[in-house]
């Protein structure tokens, strides 16, 4: 047996051990039980096809005797102290962190990112833990006299009530730590729906929120092969009071439409078609530091990924040559593989979708410097690609690609720049590259995005508030303004006394 076979079993039972640890049924009322139909779904390993572990696929009923549970104690839930809540959070913190290789492992097994990125979404995620357990005990009301001087007004912050939450598969840990942790801070009561295709890392989240002591029935998940099947009947009950989404524009707006029938709160987190803006003035290394971050991260498929390169033509050539051999250099492979940098594609599909973008700009007049040809063998593997001259109409600059393929273009000024990266119905994340702190003032003020990285390529933080402005969606998570999305404001005007 070669060292590669042996390090490969050894880390193969250390895998069944662990997928033997994540509970398979869905968490309703503090119990994991099977889907009232006996029904299930196969979760997949995208660097290999095989199946990883089978699980109980929630049906319409399962999701309303989530709800069930999630009203049941909302009320109770409400009332209990804030330093409570806080402590349940700081607890599930200590214990994630505890688990971080156990979380990473699962991320990286279901989800394909490189060990090492796994390891970062783990603290990235754990700290809207601790994030959020502090904010809990800081969230003020106000109480002041009207400016008549005569009534007095008090203003107090509520839970909003039960919630639904919708993850997507691309951060399975971070996604749902973002909303679970603000959620749990302001008192609500939730229904987590993971996505079907990396559901594990949620499910081992749950049972380490009840480990922390979060009690029966606050927090319910209902993975399942059957999204509307779940967000249906649920955006129809009176007793939902909210929904979060993280996940597509297109399926936002449909979920928008149907919350519009109780006029239920909404927060969306939707797609994005980051520009990445470098002026003549940047230090090139740096900013190609910056790309590889800004594009690699995730092997592109994150809603902040940088999704086009907007260069001055005066550095074009420059900049594309170093940022081309750094992408086309990475390694990639199964993201077990301490060597790994770039994993697979989340699914065949995906892997379909980056390629067929690839070849209609090339059939536009785009130049391959790098990659553009699927990988063979198992998993859904795409390499590196660097595409120049891409013309400014090509269907890759106006669509998310999430995959790692970085199209670059160039301009001549500032106000072209800007034209330039506010063409688009996506307004999430964007990158600034410049020595020039009044060009990054003059830039942020014009173009339309919730996010700037100025000379950074991520920008991603618990303490911060994380979002977008036009097709992105609506709302923060994350920062002082995270807690809000879960809070209802009242208003009692009392009587001169
Ligand atoms: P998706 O919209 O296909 O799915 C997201 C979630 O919605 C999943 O749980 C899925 O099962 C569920 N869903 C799908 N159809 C549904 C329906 N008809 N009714 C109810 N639920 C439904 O997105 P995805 O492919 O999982 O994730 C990738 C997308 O998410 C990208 O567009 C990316 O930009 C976006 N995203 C945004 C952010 C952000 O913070 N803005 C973060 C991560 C990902």
């Amino acid at each position: 047996m070669s060292v590669s076979e042996i390090s490969f079993a050894i880390s193969s039972e250390h895998e069944a051990a662990l997928l033997t640890s994540v509970p398979t049924g869905l968490l309703i009322g503090g119990q994991w039980r099977d889907a009232s139909d006996g029904g299930t779904f196969d979760v997949h390993d995208p660097a290999t096809g095989q199946v990883l572990a089978t699980l109980a696929s929630a049906t319409s009923e399962d999701a309303v005797a989530a709800l069930d549970a999630a009203d049941k104690v909302q009320a109770s839930w409400a009332r209990t102290a804030p330093r409570v809540r806080a402590e349940i959070l700081r607890r599930a913190f200590d214990l994630v962190t505890e688990r971080a290789e156990d979380f990473a492992l699962l991320m990286t097994l279901e989800m394909g990112k490189p060990l090492a990125e796994a390891r970062g979404e783990v603290t990235y995620g754990a700290e809207f833990l601790r994030w959020f357990s502090e904010e809990t005990v800081r969230d003020y009301g106000r109480y002041l006299t009207a400016p008549e001087e005569k009534n007095k007004i008090l203003v107090q912050h509520k839970p909003v009530g039960p919630c639904l939450l919708i993850t997507p598969w691309n951060f399975p840990l971070a996604m749902a730590t973002r909303k679970v942790a603000p959620a749990v801070a302001a008192g609500c009561t939730m229904v987590l729906k993971p996505a079907k295709l990396t559901p594990l890392t949620a499910q081992y989240f749950a049972q380490t929120m009840l480990e922390a002591g979060l009690p029966a029935g606050v927090l319910n998940v209902v993975s399942s092969a059957s999204a509307s099947g779940i967000s249906g009947p649920l955006l129809k009950d009176s007793r939902l009071r909210k929904v979060s989404f993280t996940g597509s524009t297109p399926v936002g707006k449909r979920l928008m439409a149907d919350a519009a029938h109780n006029v239920l709160r909404t927060s969306m987190e939707l797609g994005g078609n980051a520009p990445f803006i470098v002026f003549e003035d940047a230090d090139l290394d740096k900013a190609v530091d910056g790309a590889m971050a800004a594009k690699m991260r995730n092997m592109g498929e994150a809603c902040t990924a940088a999704n086009r390169f907007l260069v001055h033509e005066s550095i074009g050539a420059e900049f594309t040559a170093k940022f081309a051999a750094a992408m086309g250099s990475l390694a990639t492979g199964r993201g077990t593989d301490p060597k790994t940098q770039v994993g697979p594609l989340i699914d065949a599909g995906a892997r379909v979708d980056v390629h067929a973008l690839v070849t209609a700009a090339v059939d536009a007049g785009a130049t391959v410097l790098t990659g553009g040809t699927p990988n063979e063998g198992p998993g859904y593997f795409y390499p590196p690609t660097v595409l120049a001259n891409v013309p400014n109409d090509a269907a890759i600059l106006g669509r998310e690609i999430f995959g790692p393929v970085a199209p670059i273009t160039t301009f001549t000024t500032e106000d072209d720049a800007i034209r330039l990266a506010n063409a688009s119905e996506y307004g999430l994340a964007s990158y600034v590259y410049s020595r020039d702190f009044n060009r990054l003032l003059r830039v942020t003020e014009q173009i339309e995005f919730g996010m700037v990285g100025f000379n950074a390529g991520v920008i991603s933080n618990a303490a911060a508030p994380f979002g977008g402005v036009k097709q992105s969606g609506l709302g923060r998570e994350g920062g002082s303004e995270g807690i809000a999305e879960y809070t209802t404001t009242q208003y009692i005007g009392i009587a001169d006394p």
